[in-house]
């Protein structure tokens, strides 16, 4: 179905990596990626794209080295640290059909030679689902949490166990493209934007070296582009919770004026009840507020437009070396200028 071996080209696909603080990784990962690959070549023109989100080590210097030797390996330094989901991004603009990958060796490259087997069968997205992983039971715990709230709220059939290791044929990539969101997450982008998606289950490895680039903070982050993303729940949640409680109250006056009326001697302790019922409200009334001021925040931050991120520089494979552009709008993308001639 995808095959085009007839017309005698060979079909591309670039390799995806966010880099963040990977020195450690990055040549032994370029080495396995260009091992599993290197069976295929005949049949598929093969790139790679690592974007250095910001890293604070040697992970620039690294890549820049393996772009010395490799004239396949495109490197894309961010201005600062802005995140997996925008680095990815920003590898997505310069490529057509992709295999997005981390670059902590968590995903095995060798399971991407299933991703490309699946998509020669015709599907348009192949993610990588886990059967199994090795990391903490913190994190398999928080991950199981949220894919089960995620997949009960979320207007879109988001896969349970996936992560952003995939495959996207170049029509997915180009309508992905057109999603400028800044909160991003790009497994739901991918779901709502339909086309023939499948998976292909794998055992999650450890990572290889370093230590993670999401903490807390940013695993919550996520979590919350994910789950305001694609779901309004929260905000029906206000008004159920609104007439939840005006019910109530309602059953408490009826009540209070029953005992005044049928009861007169059994005093109701006023005070108590007052006060508790009004830190029980201002509670719910704080809680409902920060859910409207996320919604808030992020329509505000929408309404800013700001890139989704800067590039400082962008090298080739013909070694030439781009600076400072920024890709904020897809009809200016700076794949346009730099890959395409
Ligand atoms: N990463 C990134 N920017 C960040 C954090 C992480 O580009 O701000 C990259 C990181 O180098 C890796 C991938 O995103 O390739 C997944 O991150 P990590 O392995 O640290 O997350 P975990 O597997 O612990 O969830
Ligand atoms: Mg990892």
């Amino acid at each position: 179905m995808n095959d085009v071996q007839a017309t005698g080209e060979r079909r591309s696909i670039a390799y995806v990596f966010p880099v963040y603080n990977e020195a450690k990784t990055v040549e032994l990962l370029h080495r396995a990626v260009c091992r599993v690959t290197q069976a295929l070549a005949d049949r598929y023109r093969f790139t790679f794209i690592y974007v250095d989100d910001g890293s604070q080590d040697d992970s620039a210097g690294r890549l820049q080295a393996l772009a010395d030797v490799d004239h396949r390996v495109t490197v894309v330094e961010l201005a600062r640290n802005f995140g997996h989901q925008a680095a990815i991004t920003a590898g997505l603009d310069l490529a057509d059909a992709v295999i997005i990958m981390d670059s902590d060796l968590q995903d095995p490259p060798r399971v991407s030679l299933d991703l490309i087997a699946k998509w020669q069968q015709g599907y348009e997205v192949v993610y990588a689902q886990r059967r199994s992983r090795v990391d903490s039971t913190f994190k398999k715990v928080t991950a199981r949490a949220f894919y089960w709230v995620l997949r009960k709220i979320a207007s879109v059939d988001i896969p349970r166990d996936t992560g952003d290791f995939r495959l996207l044929d170049r029509k997915v990539v180009e309508e992905l493209r057109k999603f400028r969101e800044r909160d991003r997450f790009l497994r739901g982008l991918v779901s709502y934007i339909g086309f023939r998606q499948t998976g292909v289950l794998f055992d999650r490895d450890e990572r290889h070296a370093g230590r993670t680039g999401y903490p807390l903070s940013k695993m919550l982050g996520l979590a919350a582009d994910g789950l305001l993303g694609f779901s309004t729940a929260p905000l029906k949640l206000i008004s159920r919770l609104g007439y939840g409680i005006s019910l109530l109250s309602f059953l408490g006056i009826l009540y209070t004026a029953g005992v005044k009326i049928l009861a007169p001697e059994t005093a109701v302790p006023g005070w108590a009840f007052t006060a508790i019922a009004m830190f029980f409200l201002s509670g719910v009334q704080l809680t409902m507020q920060g859910v409207l001021g996320s919604y808030i925040g992020r329509t505000y931050a929408e309404a800013q437009r700001r890139p989704l991120y800067i590039v400082a520089s962008v090298r080739t494979a013909t070694g030439q070396r781009i600076p400072a552009q920024t890709a904020a709008d897809p009809s200016e993308r700076t794949s346009d200028r730099i890959l395409r001639p």
